[in-house]
């Protein structure tokens, strides 16, 4: 499948057209950011791992009914997705109080919730992101009354799914971020699921000793970032492709680099 032009660049992919109607292919690249751009870094290897571990959940969940963007997987670093008009809406889904939440509230961190929380951002970096009230959401038409019903059904179900998944092989899923967007399906719109689910848009904790398995490892200058994503592939049952070990030997990593910009 040959690229076309790009249409979207991010912190952390790039989306660029293609000649078939209403798909694009999502590029994984290797670049980390946090606190919305301020720190910045290449970690090689990332986007490999994130192209990977997406693929895996978002066909698990395909196969649990939550309609997703994902078409195929292509090659190390790409995807063949459906073009979704995205929603401008961040939902971010907790089970354990963390991150700002707990700077927001003064919550204990590690608070376990007693139900799933579901919160909604507005997806604005020059903003970063503001925290906001479905009525927003409604106010300035960012989605209907409908799609959010929708949104928050799949969401709560993308939950339990994952939690159970991740359960299964030692990790708690401690919070995550999901982007929807729309695809006209017969003259309707219908909302599905985007963007991507992995380390860096999850908090994993390892159940038994609670060491970070995500982009916290980044934020938090942890140190043994691959390491950690591919510990989470590996415990997937994701399995390397290719002999070219620097980029994907799950196992033992031969080299992290992390360069700072
Ligand atoms: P928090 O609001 O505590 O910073 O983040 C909650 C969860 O949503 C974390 O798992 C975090 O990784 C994810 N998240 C929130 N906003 C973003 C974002 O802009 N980019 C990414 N990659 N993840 C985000």
């Amino acid at each position: 499948m040959n690229k076309g032009k790009k249409l979207y660049e991010g912190k952390a992919k790039i989306i660029y057209e293609t000649k078939e109607k209403g798909l694009a292919i999502q590029h994984f690249k290797d670049d980390a950011t946090a606190f919305n751009n301020k720190k910045k870094a290449t970690v090689e290897g990332k986007g490999v791992l994130n192209n990977r571990i997406s693929e895996h959940i978002l066909n698990n969940l395909n196969q649990v009914g939550i309609k997703n963007h994902l078409v195929k997987r292509l090659n190390m670093r790409e995807q063949l997705i459906k073009l979704v008009e995205i929603i401008p809406i961040e939902v971010i889904v907790r089970n354990i109080a963390t991150g700002s939440l707990t700077k927001r509230l003064g919550v204990t961190d590690g608070t376990v919730l007693e139900k799933p929380l579901i919160e909604f951002c507005y997806k604005k970096d020059e903003l970063d992101d503001p925290l906001i009230a479905k009525e927003h959401i409604f106010a300035f038409n960012w989605a209907t009354k409908e799609e959010i019903k929708i949104i928050e059904e799949m969401t709560f179900r993308i939950n339990d799914f994952m939690s159970g998944m991740f359960r299964g092989i030692g990790i708690k899923l401690v919070d995550f971020k999901l982007e929807f967007g729309r695809i006209w399906n017969n003259d309707q719109k219908e909302v599905i699921l985007a963007d991507e689910i992995s380390p860096d848009t999850c908090r994993l904790w390892d159940i038994k000793s609670e060491k970070k398995l995500d982009k916290d490892r980044f934020r938090k200058d942890l140190g043994n970032i691959i390491q950690a994503y591919q510990e989470v592939a590996r415990r997937l049952g994701i399995v390397p492709e290719t002999t070219n070990v620097s980029e994907v030997n799950f196992k033992k990593p031969t080299s992290i680099n992390i360069k700072k910009r």
